[in-house]
């Protein structure tokens, strides 16, 4: 039987947590929005402290089924110490054997407790690479003329969407983005401000200032400013904005200088992964309305749709 106490499983969590960090810092930006990685590292804590509670638990006893038995011994007819040598892996699996018996007789506690400090380690330098990699790159990374003038393009591409003047905040501090019912965005229906994530905002300035597409970010970042834009509108009906949202996403995507041909095709795109997104969250998947020729339709004119 496995115990979870021994390396094996705090090594296999260990390597499974730097994947997952890996995934996330390079990743698709979904993984980023669907997957609070702080909840990740407080549960990889919580294991390393069951690794270490187990392990004190077990006490100094040493895994049985590691030791050469006395029946093997007595049919090899030999001490396996002496023919182990040849062998590297078998090698430095006695040698950790003898230190873990070594450490364990002498002083029980101390193996897990520096298992647990490693772990621990690994996990402080994983906090401290993501906490990096936000503030180097990002929105954060931007000086602050630049973060306003940014705004400040958004809003002015907000306003024409929304038909009035209105303001798009890039919400650093997280305030309002995250806490309320949208994950990307918020607007007060009616009102004149809405709130971006950074994320997004951070993508929308690489589409306008860099000429720099990440596809499906891209898209995704023009839906947002959109939807919100529309919410300012009027529109409360989450399907209804999204879908308005898509159709404006063709001009808004144009503007901040994506080709006509490029920015149909994201906003289709994102009509398409609307109806699979649907299933999590059933107030933003668009009515049957949506589709060229639909009562959602704003450019009956147009058959390209969106
Ligand atoms: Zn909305």
């Amino acid at each position: 039987m496995e115990d979870s106490t021994r390396p094996g499983a705090a090594t296999l969590v260990r390597i499974g947590l730097v994947a997952l960090v890996a995934l996330w810092i390079l990743g698709p930006s979904m993984l980023r929005s669907a997957l609070p990685i702080w909840l990740v590292f407080l549960v990889a804590v919580g294991l390393e402290v069951q690794f270490l509670v187990g392990a004190l638990r077990a006490g100094p006893q040493e895994p049985p089924d590691r030791r050469p038995q006395q029946v093997d011994l007595e049919r090899y007819g030999f001490e396996p110490e002496e023919e182990l040598g040849e062998d590297d892996d078998l090698d430095d699996d006695r040698d950790d054997l003898d230190d873990l018996e070594v450490t364990a007789e002498a002083r029980p506690f101390l193996l897990p407790v520096r298992r647990f400090v490693l772990g621990l380690g690994l996990i402080a330098a994983l906090v401290l690479t993501i906490w990096l990699v936000d503030n180097r790159t990002g929105w954060d990374s931007l000086d602050r003329p630049t973060r306003g003038e940014a705004a400040a393009r958004f809003s002015a591409e907000a306003s024409r969407i929304a038909g009035k003047e209105v303001s798009i905040y890039c919400d650093e501090s997280r305030d309002y983005v995250g806490a309320v019912q949208h994950a990307d965005g918020v607007a007060i229906v009616g009102g004149d401000r809405a709130y971006l994530t950074p994320e997004r905002c951070y993508d929308l300035y690489r589409l306008a200032f860099r000429d720099e597409v990440t596809w499906s970010r891209t898209a995704r970042a023009l839906t947002v400013l959109a939807h919100e834009a529309w919410h300012l509108r009027g529109i409360g009906d989450e399907g209804t904005a999204e879908c308005y949202a898509l159709q404006s996403g063709v001009e808004l995507g144009r503007r901040l200088g994506l080709s006509q041909g490029t920015a149909e095709r994201m906003m289709r795109q994102q009509l398409a992964e609307n109806a699979l997104r649907g299933a999590g969250t059933a107030e933003y998947v668009v009515s049957p309305e949506c589709r060229d020729g639909g009562r959602l339709d704003l450019d009956a004119s147009r058959t390209s749709f969106p």
